[in-house]
């Protein structure tokens, strides 16, 4: 496939078969299929793929360990890949969960709270509050939603800022020494 006016974007997000508990079947399925969809789209809008007519940018995510989280967590790691990578971009993308256990929202669920809680938000968006990415599971009320939103930004906002440190302190040493600002 490719376009001839811009690059085309694969995300290929893939949980290795000793990354959970019960042993996953390999190769791709339903859920697979649907989280590198979504992740995908998480992350063309800040991709300059102008610049690259009848090319393709392909993304690798293969998770070891899932603890919940996963594909928040590829979707932060493939931000910076990207920027890594030297493919131009209009800004990071960051993404956390938000969630409901026990009757309280909480922030970047971990593996029981995402499997036995009573709701699942991931959210991915950009330093300026652009949402690339909203999901649901279970059930959240109008102002839970709010507050969880909310939630979810703070949590985006302070990932971005350990997204752009580890920018930093790779380059910062090649370029002759002092963080550049
Ligand atoms: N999970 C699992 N087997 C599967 C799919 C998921 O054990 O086939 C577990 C895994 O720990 C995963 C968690 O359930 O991280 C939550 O899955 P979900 O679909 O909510 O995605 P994630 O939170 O990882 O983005």
């Amino acid at each position: 496939m490719q376009k001839s006016t811009s690059a085309v974007v694969r995300y290929r997000y893939n949980m290795a078969s000793f990354s959970v508990e019960e042993r996953k079947r390999p190769g791709p399925d339903r859920r697979s299929i649907e989280v590198s969809k979504v992740s995908r789209e998480a992350l063309e809008p800040v991709i300059f793929q102008e610049y690259f007519p009848r090319s393709a940018i392909d993304i690798f995510v293969e998770v070891l360990q899932a603890d919940a989280g996963t594909r928040t967590a590829g979707i932060n790691a493939a931000s910076i890949a990207l920027a890594d990578a030297g493919i131009p971009m209009k800004s990071l993308v960051s993404a956390c969960a938000v969630g409901k256990v026990d009757d309280t929202l909480v922030l970047d669920l971990n593996k029981d709270e995402d499997n036995y809680g009573q709701a699942d938000m991931p959210v991915a968006m950009t330093p300026d509050g652009k949402i690339t990415l909203l999901q649901m599971d279970g059930h959240l009320t109008r102002d839970e939603f709010k507050e969880g939103l909310e939630m979810a930004k703070s949590g985006c906002l302070a990932i971005s800022e350990m997204q752009k440190a580890a920018l930093l302190e790779k380059y910062s040493g090649q370029i002759g020494g002092d963080a550049i600002e």
